[in-house]
């Protein structure tokens, strides 16, 4: 995943959570390219305009689907998607599709923070050894 870029999308209820999660791993995120859904990728450059991070098309118009296409053609390495599993979506199927892609493709991905917590953790330790 060492070279590759990172998506990061987060369902409503979870953005603030995703944005200042963010905040700790900031040094980390700033060396990749990063790929967000609109409405996610614009509250993450609201508070880290300097990011390398483009913004896909909103979830509900096909930017989950834009996601799993970069893992398709291999160019996302981490998803980081902060699910809410207490709100209805109309793209649901979309984000099935993607967990499912991700899956297949056998890319890490937290949906909660404690797994994003657990994935830096182990990133770290990898960047600590590369020196
Ligand atoms: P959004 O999309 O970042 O445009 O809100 C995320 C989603 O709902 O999948």
């Amino acid at each position: 995943m060492l070279h590759k870029g990172i998506g990061l999308v987060a369902h409503d209820q979870k953005k603030i959570e995703l944005v200042e999660w963010i905040k700790p791993h900031y040094d980390f995120f700033k060396e990749f390219p990063l790929y967000a859904t609109g409405t996610t990728g614009k509250i993450i450059l609201e508070s880290y305009p300097d990011l390398n991070l483009t913004r896909l098309k909103s979830g509900p118009l096909g930017g989950d689907q834009q996601l799993g296409s970069l893992i398709c053609t291999g160019e996302l390495g981490l998803l980081i998607f902060f699910t809410d599993p207490l709100t209805p979506m109309p793209h649901d199927v979309d984000v099935k599709a993607l967990i499912r892609l991700s899956t297949l493709y056998n890319i890490p991905m937290a949906c909660n923070q404690g797994t994003a917590d657990l994935l830096m953790k182990g990133l770290s330790h990898i960047y600590s050894q590369k020196g």
